[in-house]
């Protein structure tokens, strides 16, 4: 999938156009009713010193907190809130899929509903955006705000994802970003069940950018993350992108063959030479143990990823909407289908 890029000077006519297109936010959230008012104001006053149309679709994701209510009331106040409802938690990423089926703007945000991503730098967003970048993110400049723990464990998943990958994924990067609309078609063709959004934006490439923000600190609560989510997460993350944990073991298994080869090499000459050895049991028991547990290890990882074949070939729906609040699309059913399998490759 080749682009080029030649749309850097744009002349007047051009940017007068550009300046024409509409805006969609997509913002998915679970139980943030408390934040929401705030979230509303700002996210008004932004958008609407833009003087372009918007829309904003928040993906309820199974809240249980009455934050549909919230968003039912909203809409009742201004329709260009609108609202898709799953029929229960689907996790942040699938949500943000589901947001950007719905989503009918030339250009369409993803942010997160609990202020952490200042609405503000949306102005930012769409200025590089006018200037023909396809996909502008907002860089985080520090992790702060982030629990000790969370920010090291960030730390090693990325070294390992820049390695084993060969994907670089910009430094603080994250959800919170402005795709252009050819950008977000190539991002609702990606089926995926096991979605790593990040890793699916910078696989996709486009003319992007980063503007350096400074994270807030959560309106309300903690983090709806929970640790174990956060791991299931990140081994997703890995297994959708590289398949080098299934090639690594042919390497092994030759290291293995190959020490085993001079091991008797060793043994012989030492029989012939010396004569009979005393036969070396604590060797023979640490050798069996150690292979049983390469090949145990092995297996579980053919079954990390045969488990991810299997999910993906049943072909379920990504997400299932229970309701829609004036959004998108009139059959939320088509566009909650995963592509068909032609179209993938296409
Ligand atoms: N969120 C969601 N579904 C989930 C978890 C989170 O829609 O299963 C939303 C949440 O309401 C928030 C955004 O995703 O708007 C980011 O979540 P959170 O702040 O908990 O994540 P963090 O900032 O720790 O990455
Ligand atoms: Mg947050």
């Amino acid at each position: 999938m080749l682009q080029t890029h030649t749309e850097s000077p744009r002349n007047d006519a051009l940017a007068a156009d550009a300046r024409k297109r509409s805006l969609s936010v997509v913002i998915p959230i679970l139980n943030e009713t408390r934040g929401l008012p705030a979230l509303e104001q700002r996210l008004r006053g932004v958008l609407d010193s833009l003087g372009r149309t918007w829309e904003v679709v928040f993906v309820d994701d199974g809240s249980t907190d009455g934050t549909l209510e919230a968003l039912r009331q909203l809409y009742a106040r201004d329709t260009r809130y609108r609202a898709v409802s799953l029929s229960r938690n689907f996790g942040k990423e699938i949500a943000v899929a589901a947001g950007m089926r719905f989503a009918t703007g030339d250009g369409v945000i993803v942010m997160d509903g609990d202020l952490q991503h200042p609405p503000e730098l949306i102005s930012g967003f769409v200025e590089k955006w006018d200037q023909g970048y396809k996909i502008v993110y907002a860089q985080r400049r520090s992790r702060d705000t982030d629990a000790a723990l969370h920010r090291w464990s960030a730390r090693v998943f990325y070294r390992i994802f820049r390695l084993a990958t060969g994907t670089e994924l910009p430094d603080g990067a994250g959800d919170f970003r402005l795709l252009d609309r050819k950008a977000v078609d190539v991002f609702n063709r990606m089926g995926e069940r096991a979605r790593f959004n990040k890793g699916l934006y910078a696989w996709m490439g486009f003319h992007s950018i980063g503007i350096p923000y400074e994270v807030e600190a959560r309106s309300d609560g903690q983090s709806r993350w929970r640790p174990r989510q956060l791991l299931r997460f990140a081994l997703d993350g890995l297994a959708s992108f590289t398949t080098l944990p299934l090639r690594i073991w042919s390497y092994i298994g030759l290291l293995v063959g190959a020490s085993a080869f001079v091991y008797t090499a060793i043994f012989l000459t030492k029989t012939l030479v010396y004569g009979v050895d005393v036969p070396g049991f604590p060797t023979l028991v640490i050798s069996v143990m150690f292979l049983a547990g390469v090949q145990l290890i092995s297996l579980g990882v053919i079954g990390e990823y045969l488990g991810r074949v299997y999910e993906e070939v049943k072909g379920r729906p990504l997400f299932i909407v229970s309701e829609t609040i004036g959004a998108g699309p009139s059959d939320p059913q088509k566009t909650a289908r995963a592509p068909e399998r032609g179209a993938r490759s296409a």
